[in-house]
């Protein structure tokens, strides 16, 4: 697979779509077998999480529902640090059993943010899905509970996730180019 150009950019290929599709599968089945007799309700977070949500919703066989939130904490290729809630969940999720679906997680800020935000509805339960993981990032004593790649530090983009806007209809998964 040749390197593609994002913006100023060029991204080598990490991870291909075959292989996403085939851990996403997984996750799917995972997810099925925990909440067997229950109806999750899957939360996305915008926008980076709409291509793993869609892939990883037609695998759960059960019953589930899905909705999103926006939060907004990066910018450029570096983590600014700040996690601010821009959009909300305006349903009621007392009692329900919630995944929150994200792209990926890096130093951890938005999955504790998004955690702590959560609970506050008193929902049955709350656990985290993510198809990409960069464990030397971490800043907290978190762990995913479903994780589709553990990956290096490096910068990614492609299925669903961007630089600066562009990058996320990509297919297969790329690595910024050193
Ligand atoms: P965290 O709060 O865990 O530091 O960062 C989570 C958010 O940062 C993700 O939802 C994503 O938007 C962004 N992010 C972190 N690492 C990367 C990366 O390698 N590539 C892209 N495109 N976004 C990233």
């Amino acid at each position: 697979m040749p390197d593609v150009n994002v913006h100023d950019k060029t991204f080598s290929p990490f991870i291909t779509a075959d292989l996403i599709q085939k851990r996403v599968a997984e996750l799917g089945a995972a997810i099925d077998t925990d909440y067997a007799g229950k109806k999750p309700l899957l939360i996305g977070v915008l926008n980076g999480s709409v291509i793993f949500m869609a892939d990883l919703l037609r695998h759960i066989k059960s019953a589930c529902e899905i909705g999103f939130i926006r939060v907004s904490s990066y910018h450029g290729t570096e983590s600014s640090g700040k996690v601010r809630n821009v959009m909300g969940i305006n349903d009621d999720i007392t009692g329900r059993d919630i995944i929150i679906v994200e792209d990926i997680v890096d130093t951890g800020d938005t999955a504790v943010y998004l955690i702590d935000e959560i609970k506050k509805k008193n929902p049955a339960s709350i656990k985290f899905a993510t198809i990409l993981f960069k464990p030397t990032a971490l800043r907290h004593a978190i762990k995913p509970d479903y994780i589709g790649f553990e990956i290096p530090p490096a910068f990614v983009v492609g299925y669903g996730l961007d630089y600066d806007g562009l990058g996320r209809n990509l297919a297969d998964i790329y690595q910024l180019k050193s």
